[in-house]
């Protein structure tokens, strides 16, 4: 018998478990993938000392001192700062919208106190945005939002931006300085040996079971559990699907083994447009300066975004989503002796910080911690 069986050891298992253990408590990771750390696996390319983010590339960003502290207690982290640039008909350009990618689009020399009045000039009357595409023209006008996000998001999100919700955008700043940092986030960095090691440390000391899906034998688990049932897996999945699925967006990697030092010059390139099939293409050695990889090869990932159910990794909060959720949160309201926690679980558009925030803090309420 465990005080708690934790489903799923991504970070808000992972997390909750260390606390639990932290605080006296026997606590058991269930893993119905082969390796721990959920959408944050991380694994080193055959012989090479190329760290591949299993999931896309993962940069952890936090403005949270606390938990800064906290992730740093099983990781070191390196000084890395996200830049991202998007190829747009064969040219390249910085990401986020920055003044370096107003000027270079229109082929301007704009000074930061003239951008908001240049791109106001552009943005038509939106004053009320309620969808992703409006809220994107009344940011930057419909030129910039039809060469850097309408293609893209269209391939994202499989679907036209008019049917997604505003929030998904403002993920993203504009600004009117050439600042060109992805995150405005004061802490940022790649753990030096990747993410798996963080997890391993997280979960020292702690039985945790690969290859087992919590659904297979529910009961079995359940009569495990002395106190509550962490779940991390989706949440209509948990209900059954009895009010439908969801909608989620999942995604697919295509690797390549190339003989060159360097492909691409950069960690993360994005394709803007729609008739490229592919929306970015990684380059997980940029991710890591301080190491001295061997000048002969690279690998490369290309992200295409698809519909996989059995691999849910965004949701999506089309409207229908927003009310069939609301049915399964009324349910989850009944249920007893759970937590359900994380990206999945809770459906929200999560980052890392996010999660580990929120599983802090699931574990501080059951737990009586300070
Ligand atoms: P997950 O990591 O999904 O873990 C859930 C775990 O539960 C999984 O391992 C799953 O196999 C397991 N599970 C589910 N159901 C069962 C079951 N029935 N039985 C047993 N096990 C089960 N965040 C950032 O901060 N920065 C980034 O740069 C970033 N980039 C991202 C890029 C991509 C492409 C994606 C998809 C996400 C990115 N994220 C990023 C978000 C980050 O991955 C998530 O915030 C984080 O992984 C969520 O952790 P979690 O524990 O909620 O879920
Ligand atoms: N986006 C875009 N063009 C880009 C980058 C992002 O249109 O070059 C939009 C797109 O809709 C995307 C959203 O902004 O889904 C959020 O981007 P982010 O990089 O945060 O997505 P993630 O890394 O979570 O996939």
């Amino acid at each position: 018998m465990y005080d708690y069986v934790v489903v799923g050891s991504g970070f808000f298992g992972a997390v909750f478990a260390q606390q639990a253990r932290e605080n006296g408590k026997s606590v058991i990771v269930l893993e119905k993938r082969d390796h721990i750390g959920g959408n944050c696996y991380s694994y080193n390319y055959e012989d090479t000392e190329i760290n591949i983010h299993a999931y896309g590339t993962h940069i952890f960003h936090t403005n949270n001192k606390p938990l800064w502290d906290y992730i740093n207690r099983f990781t070191e982290f390196n000084r890395y700062q996200h830049r991202v640039l998007t190829t747009h008909k064969d040219q390249v350009y910085s990401m986020p919208i920055n003044l370096g990618t107003v000027n270079s689009f229109y082929g301007v020399n704009l000074k930061p106190k003239e951008v908001e009045d240049f791109l106001a000039s552009k943005r038509g009357d939106i004053s009320n945005p309620s969808n992703l595409e409006e809220k994107a023209i009344s940011l930057i006008g419909k030129d910039l939002y039809e060469a850097f996000i309408k293609g893209y998001t269209m391939k994202q999100w499989g679907c036209d931006p008019t049917k997604l919700p505003a929030s998904i955008i403002t993920r993203l700043p504009v600004r009117n300085s050439y600042h060109d940092s992805y995150f405005n986030d004061i802490y940022q960095g790649i753990p030096l040996e990747g993410y798996t090691p963080i997890f391993t440390r997280m979960l020292e000391g702690i039985p945790v079971e690969l290859g087992i899906d919590f659904f297979e034998d529910q009961s079995y688990w359940r009569d495990q559990c002395r106190e509550k049932v962490v779940y991390t897996g989706p949440i209509d999945r948990y209900f059954d699907y009895q009010f439908g699925s969801l909608n989620w967006r999942s995604v697919r990697f295509e690797m390549d083994h190339v003989p060159l030092e360097d492909y691409q010059g950069t960690s993360v390139m994005n394709y803007a447009d729609a008739e490229i099939p592919y929306t970015r293409i990684h380059e997980p050695k940029h991710l890591h300066l301080e190491k001295t990889h061997k000048p002969s090869e690279t690998v490369i990932i290309r992200e295409y975004s698809q519909v996989d159910n059995d691999a849910p990794y965004y949701p999506v909060n089309f409207e229908e989503d927003k009310t069939m959720l609301k049915q399964y949160q009324d349910l989850q309201l009944q249920e007893k002796n759970m937590i359900f926690g994380g990206r999945l679980a809770q459906y929200k558009y999560y980052d890392m910080h996010q999660v580990i925030a929120s599983a802090l803090t699931a574990a501080k309420q059951e737990l009586g911690v300070s």
